[in-house]
């Protein structure tokens, strides 16, 4: 499970994990008391009661907010081991084979499609071998109780799997629709803004260049709207040619940013020049019509203080002093 800093389409994995724990921790605390006062059963009752300490360890620390992915791999380990100690020591007429079917719901909620895949079909091996081991003849007939058990099974994990991958891909779409920008293919500002925030506090430096199309009116008066978009479409092509970083964006309008992480000053400018040569030098046509393009760009780097909005600013800033230095120019 990873933190992510993208929307999700439904409830995260972290919120989820935080209210299995509790639920883990109610289930277990109930087991537990009943196992050792009725049932005298203090074996399972100490693994149980190890479990509703975790649950409560780990909802205690999403609440938080200092959840780690080890929480969730750890409780689901625990309550695995827990539900086949169970199947294993007490009679299947004891009926603890049944929590044995809500694990590939829980697996596939926590972990996704792979991992969900993975101990979805460990956990069906297991427990068919321990239910089959542990059949009580004069009950239960083992390969008629294995084959509906498996089939139950199967039937919840097949639901549990096409949700998943139903799941990921809203959540891809709404990725896009919320991050991507719609005309060129970029990211957008709001990609921006949550890419700063994640790169703050990884990165001893960064650089932030705003690029921005030099007397772009002009194009969209001279030529048109359609004709001004694919010339934005083009520019941002020649950005993501020019250069190799991954990190750029449309702000709006005539207007992108890059990103740069640990390079020097020299270096930002070196790279922001290659970017306004890479535009000086193209050339863009409109119906077979060559037209000619230049851009300003202004660059500032981030101080462990800044804000998104500071460093917005800054790199604005200089945008400007290159716009009244004759545009077509770097400034930093
Ligand atoms: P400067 O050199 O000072 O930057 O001049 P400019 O003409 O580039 O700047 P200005 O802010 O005056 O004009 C920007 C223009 O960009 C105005 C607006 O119509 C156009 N524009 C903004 N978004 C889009 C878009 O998505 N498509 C098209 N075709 N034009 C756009
Ligand atoms: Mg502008
Ligand atoms: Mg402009």
């Amino acid at each position: 499970m990873s933190t992510r800093r993208y929307p999700h389409s439904s409830v995260s994995p972290e919120e989820f994990h935080k209210w299995l724990s509790a639920l883990i921790c109610v289930l277990n605390s109930v087991y537990f008391l009943l196992n050792m006062i009725v049932m005298q059963k203090f074996g399972i009752g100490a693994v149980q009661f190890t479990v509703a300490v975790f649950g409560g360890y780990c909802f205690y620390k999403s609440s938080k907010g200092l959840y780690q992915p080890w929480h969730s791999h750890t409780l689901l380990a625990l309550l695995t081991l827990n539900i086949l100690i169970s199947v294993a020591i007490m009679g299947l007429v004891a009926g603890a084979t049944y929590w044995g079917l809500a694990l590939p719901f829980w697996y596939y909620s926590l972990f996704g499609l792979r991992k969900g895949f993975i101990f979805s079909a460990i956990i069906m091996l297991s427990a068919a071998t321990v239910i089959f081991y542990r059949t009580d003849t004069s009950v239960l007939m083992p390969y008629r109780t294995v084959f509906n058990f498996t089939l139950v099974y199967c039937s919840i994990w097949l639901v549990c799997h096409v949700y998943e991958v139903q799941r990921q891909k809203t959540s891809e779409y709404l990725h896009s629709l919320a991050l991507q920008d719609d005309l060129t293919d970029l990211q957008n500002r709001h990609a921006l803004k949550a890419d700063f925030q994640a790169f703050q506090h990884s990165f001893e430096s960064m650089h932030m260049l705003i690029i921005d199309i030099d007397h772009f009116k002009n194009i969209n008066d001279k030529y048109g709207h359609d004709i001004g978009d694919s010339v934005l479409i083009n520019v941002a092509d020649a950005l993501m040619q020019s250069i190799q970083a991954k990190e750029i964006y449309r702000l709006g309008g005539e207007e992108f940013v890059i990103l740069f992480k640990n390079i020097s000053d020299e270096e930002a400018f070196r790279q922001a020049e290659k970017v306004r040569k890479a535009v000086e030098l193209g050339i863009f046509f409109s119906h077979n019509e060559p037209i000619k393009l230049t851009v300003s760009i202004g660059i500032s780097s981030l101080r462990p203080e800044h804000e998104f909005t500071d460093i917005l600013r800054a790199a604005d800033q200089k945008l400007y002093q290159a716009k009244r230095e004759g545009r077509n120019r770097v400034c930093a």
